[in-house]
C-alpha cells in the first residue's frame, strides 16, 4: 500500500519536471528508493494519474502526468535528452500509410529513438557520446548523467 503523501510527492515531481521522467530520475528527485518509486507509480497508474510511455528505443520507461496531452516523444540515443517536437519526424510516414492503406500509425504515447539537433550537428562532444552509447549500457549511463541530460533546448 502506498500512502497519499508519497503519491503526491512523486506526482508533484513529475508535474514539476515538465518532461517525462524515468524511475531512477524520480527516485533522485523525490529522494526515494527505486522500489518505492515503482510501487508509487503503479498506484498512480491505477488511479489514472500517471501514464506510462512505451519506450521503443530500449531505454528505460518514462512516465508523464495523465493530465498532459498525449504527444509523441523522442529520446536521443547519444545524450539521453527527451523532446516532444511539434512535427514528429515520422509524421510524413504516418501520412503516407494513411493515404495508401487507410491505416493510422499512432505515434503518440511512444518514445522513439531520434538524435537531437545538437547531437545530429555532431560536435566533437556529440560524436564521443554517440560512440560511447552504441550499446544499452551507454544509453543508461547518458540517462543517469543528471538533470541536464534530459533537457533539449
Ligand atoms: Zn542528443
Amino acid at each position: 500500500m502506498v500512502g497519499p503523501v508519497q503519491r503526491w510527492v512523486v506526482l508533484g515531481e513529475l508535474i514539476g519536471a515538465g518532461e517525462p521522467l524515468g524511475v531512477e530520475q524520480l527516485g533522485r528527485r523525490a529522494s526515494l528508493e527505486t522500489a518505492a518509486i515503482r510501487r508509487t507509480l503503479g498506484a498512480l497508474r491505477e488511479y489514472g494519474q500517471v501514464r506510462l510511455l512505451l519506450a521503443l528505443d530500449d531505454g528505460p520507461a518514462l512516465f508523464v502526468p495523465a493530465e498532459r496531452p498525449t504527444v509523441a516523444y523522442l529520446r536521443c540515443p547519444a545524450c539521453g535528452g527527451v523532446s516532444a517536437p511539434a512535427e514528429h519526424p515520422l509524421a510524413p510516414l504516418a501520412r503516407q500509410l494513411r493515404e495508401r492503406f487507410g491505416q493510422e500509425l499512432r505515434l503518440s504515447r511512444f518514445v522513439f529513438a531520434w538524435r537531437c539537433a545538437r547531437c545530429a550537428a555532431g560536435g566533437e562532444e556529440g560524436a564521443e557520446e554517440i560512440s560511447r552509447s552504441s550499446g544499452r549500457i551507454g544509453l543508461r549511463a547518458a540517462t543517469r548523467g543528471g538533470e541536464d541530460a534530459s533537457g533539449i533546448g
